[in-house]
């Protein structure tokens, strides 16, 4: 059986990744992203580049979004042009990034108005997992979607997990990133406290990343601060935006998210200082005196 055409939308450090990846198992690929040029080189491998949205879905039977938010979501896929415009009835609509419980209901209804599937399959991983086929997918929405979507996913990432219907991928995505931010939110609180108490910072660093809080986040954190490399791979303000859909989220199920909500404050401080364009590690300069 030939492999199905795909589309995506939004060429950022993930959507780029995971397009590269498409061409290199040979999927015939239409890509579109808001700014051009980040689809040249994805064009000189191979793409089709799309003009709208609209259009990228028009050529292909899986539909994969890969952008930055809430916002950018419901533009490409309901805006002028937009994706579900150009999708055929019985296509399977896959969005990736990390969104809203509430906002993905609501593009899955209307999905299933034009007739037709909605996956949310936000990921786990980062920039070279992307490009290497190795995320992780946790995803909502019906068995049969997942099974049309199956041959694209598997290529993409190293697991799959079923959560239940739609939003169930969504929201485990938000608990995820929701700790990772409280984690990194605390280590740079650590680190100040480390700095401000004369400790020797390599030492104190080791203790924690071999000791009992020395999670992956944790290490990943540590690792990039001791090389001082905040080249991104996962922005901070979309790291912020994430900890602000788990506590939202929370609130509408009459939870208060206590951690999530300090480490908001954390990042918020971060942004304001001028790191959100940053990798999330970057977290720990929001500390640092001046
Ligand atoms: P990114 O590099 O900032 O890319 C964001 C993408 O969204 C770009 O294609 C951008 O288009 C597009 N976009 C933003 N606002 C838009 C708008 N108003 N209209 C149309 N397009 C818009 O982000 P990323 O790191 O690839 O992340 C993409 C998603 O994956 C996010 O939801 C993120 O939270 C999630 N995620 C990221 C990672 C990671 O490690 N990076 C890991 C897991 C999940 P332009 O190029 O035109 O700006």
């Amino acid at each position: 059986m030939s492999n199905p055409r795909v589309a995506i939308i939004g060429l950022g450090i993930m959507g780029s990744g995971m397009a590269s990846r498409m061409l290199s198992a040979k999927f015939p690929l239409t890509v579109y992203n808001r700014n051009r040029d980040r689809a040249a080189p994805l064009s000189s491998a191979g793409a089709a580049v799309a003009g709208s949205p609209r259009e990228a879905a028009s050529q292909a039977e899986i539909i994969i979004s890969m952008v930055a938010d809430d916002i950018a979501s419901r533009i490409v896929w309901l805006g002028e042009n937009g994706a579900l415009a150009g999708a055929a009835r019985g296509s399977v609509l896959i969005e990736c990034s990390t969104l809203s419980v509430a906002w993905i209901k609501e593009l899955s209804a209307a999905a299933a108005h034009r007739g037709c599937e909605l996956l949310d399959a936000p990921v786990t991983g980062t920039k070279p997992h992307a490009a290497a086929g190795e995320l992780l997918f946790l995803v909502g929405g019906s068995e049969s979607a997942l099974a049309t979507a199956r041959p694209v996913l598997s290529v993409l990432g190293q697991q799959i997990i079923h959560l239940g219907p739609n939003g169930s991928g969504a929201l485990m995505k938000l608990v995820n990133n929701f700790m990772c931010g409280v984690q990194a939110a605390s280590f740079a609180e650590a680190l100040s406290l480390i700095d401000a108490g004369g400790l020797d910072r390599e030492k104190a660093v080791a203790i924690l990343t071999n000791g009992a809080p020395g999670s992956g986040i944790v290490k990943r954190v540590a690792t990039r601060s001791a090389t001082n490399d905040f080249a991104p791979h996962f922005m901070l303000r979309l790291m912020a935006k994430d900890i602000g859909y788990a506590i939202d989220e929370a609130s509408h199920r009459g939870l208060t998210l206590q951690t999530a909500s300090s480490a908001l404050a954390v990042f918020t401080r971060a942004i304001a200082r001028g790191h959100g364009d940053e990798d999330f590690s970057a977290v720990v300069k929001s500390l640092q005196q001046n």
